[in-house]
């Protein structure tokens, strides 16, 4: 476990202690012992402080089991591969933006691709690149047609061209520096180059306000969760604009119109303080979608004054 004196989403700080797990006050036995969420009072994001280090990282993502084999923070037993087929609607939704707002040259990399499903859904024949170090669905990936990269995010080298986009679909949370892998791949976009990056938690969200440490997705493989605040702080002098935001609920297969209203009656209980459901439920706004654009910059012609001469006249 690492001990980090800065934040790892902003690089400034100080932390302040603010949420302390011990395994038993979840559901879940994550088997790693008990971990601390600090909140960084530069930018608002929280993080997990110490950090579980990139071996532990490593060992939790891949094997192969982690697939087939998980459990929801309800208890409920749930294998991930069903799971992200689930996400075919709300990935689609970010294709489609996506497919319409791509520069003219440049491939697209997915980082934490998994099977490739949404480098699948992006309705455009350039050069698609999948990042994903678990075997088995890098596996699948390459069934499906896409060039794999079977590495980590924070083992790769720049691409040989200016890439059009970057996809990190609940990814960039669980990287042991967010912060330096966004310094480096920032870089390795196109002037227009997109960046998605999806599924982050946000800290201040409803929920996790109510519900404190019975937060369904504090989780201490879930390592960093800035607020939309905090995104925009880190992200803007990078000379990256926001050109949306997506709150997935609804078209996943969390949310439906009864399960919202259900979830509402427990929020309110909850702040009666009559809730017999202690993890609180999947609602919207716990999660937030970003896709920015790296600007185009259009520096201005050196304005050449007139040379007038007596000489000439
Ligand atoms: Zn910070």
């Amino acid at each position: 476990m690492r001990l980090t004196p800065v934040c790892r989403w902003c690089g400034a700080g100080p932390l302040a202690p603010t949420l302390s797990f011990t395994t038993p006050t979840k559901v879940l036995d994550f088997g790693c012992g008990p971990f601390h969420l600090h909140a960084c009072q530069a930018c608002g994001t929280w993080q997990l402080n110490p950090h579980p280090g990139p071996k532990a990282s490593r060992r939790f993502f891949s094997g192969p089991e982690r697939w087939f084999m998980g459990v929801d923070p309800d208890g409920k037993h749930v294998k991930p591969i069903e799971l992200l087929e689930g996400q075919r609607e709300e990935y689609s939704e970010y294709a489609k933006t996506i497919t319409a707002l791509l520069p003219e040259n440049g491939a697209i990399m997915d980082v934490g691709a998994a099977t490739g499903l949404m480098l699948s859904l992006i309705d455009d024949p350039r050069a698609k690149v999948a990042v994903e170090p678990n075997a088995f669905p890098a596996t699948v990936a390459m069934r499906e047609g896409h060039m794999v990269i079977q590495d980590w995010a924070e083992a790769l080298s720049p691409p040989p061209k200016p890439l059009a986009c970057i996809i990190m679909n609940k990814t960039l949370d669980h990287l042991p520096r967010p912060d330096q892998f966004l310094a480096k791949a920032v870089n390795w976009l196109a002037p227009g180059g997109l960046l998605l990056l999806g599924g982050l938690i946000n800290p201040s969200c409803l929920t996790a306000r109510i519900y404190g440490p019975d937060f369904r997705l504090f989780h201490p493989f879930h390592q960093v969760y800035p607020t939309p605040a905090a995104v925009d702080k880190v992200l803007t002098p990078y000379g990256l604009e926001l050109v949306t935001t997506w709150r997935p609920y609804f078209q996943t297969p969390h949310g439906s119109p009864v399960k919202f209203l259900k979830t509402c009656g427990f929020i309110a209980l909850r702040c009666l303080k009559l809730s017999p459901v202690s993890i609180s439920k999947a609602f919207p706004g716990n999660t937030v979608t970003y896709l920015y654009r790296k600007r185009i910059l259009f520096r201005p012609l050196k304005v050449e004054t007139p040379v007038t001469s007596s000489l000439s006249a």
